[in-house]
């Protein structure tokens, strides 16, 4: 199974109201994607849906860890994720960018939200990615340190 249907809302099958559904995310999201940043991932994806004649309301919440580069030893560390965002879906024949909080899609055509996942998870990273104090990996601290500086 790709990506692109892992992440896919099955909406053709839905009654008018509310559904709500979880998915969980791991690293093949971010290798599928070719990300450099993010190297693993563990997040649970809560997604409430409103289902209406002309769309579909998402509040999405994505919750646990993404694994990125420490900006200090370089080692692998856990970055904790914590998003809620909402995603408007149209249906419409005329189909418009995808401008992060609102998606055109044809009536009948495949919704996925591999792509909204993907980026909710990027943006919520810090723009510094550190270990917390002390727990840096020393042998590798002290590669980049010059010897007489400490
Ligand atoms: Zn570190």
């Amino acid at each position: 199974m790709g990506i692109a249907q892992k992440y896919s809302i099955a909406y053709h099958a839905m009654t008018k109201g509310h559904h709500s559904l979880d998915v969980a995310v791991d690293g093949e999201l971010f290798r599928e994607m070719e990300s450099t940043e993010v190297k693993d991932a563990a997040c649970d994806v809560h997604i409430e849906v409103e289902r209406m004649e002309s769309g579909l309301n998402l509040q999405v919440a994505i919750t646990g860890k993404a694994v990125v580069e420490c900006d200090r030893c370089l080692e692998d560390c856990d970055i904790p994720i914590d998003f809620n965002g909402e995603l408007a879906v149209r249906f419409s024949d005329t189909v418009s960018d995808y401008d992060g909080e609102q998606m055109w899609i044809a009536q009948g055509e495949e919704l996925s939200l591999a792509q909204y996942i993907y980026e909710s998870i990027i943006i919520s990273l810090p723009y510094r990615r550190v270990h917390a104090d002390g727990e840096c990996n020393p042998d590798m601290l002290a590669r980049f340190t010059p010897a007489n500086n400490e």
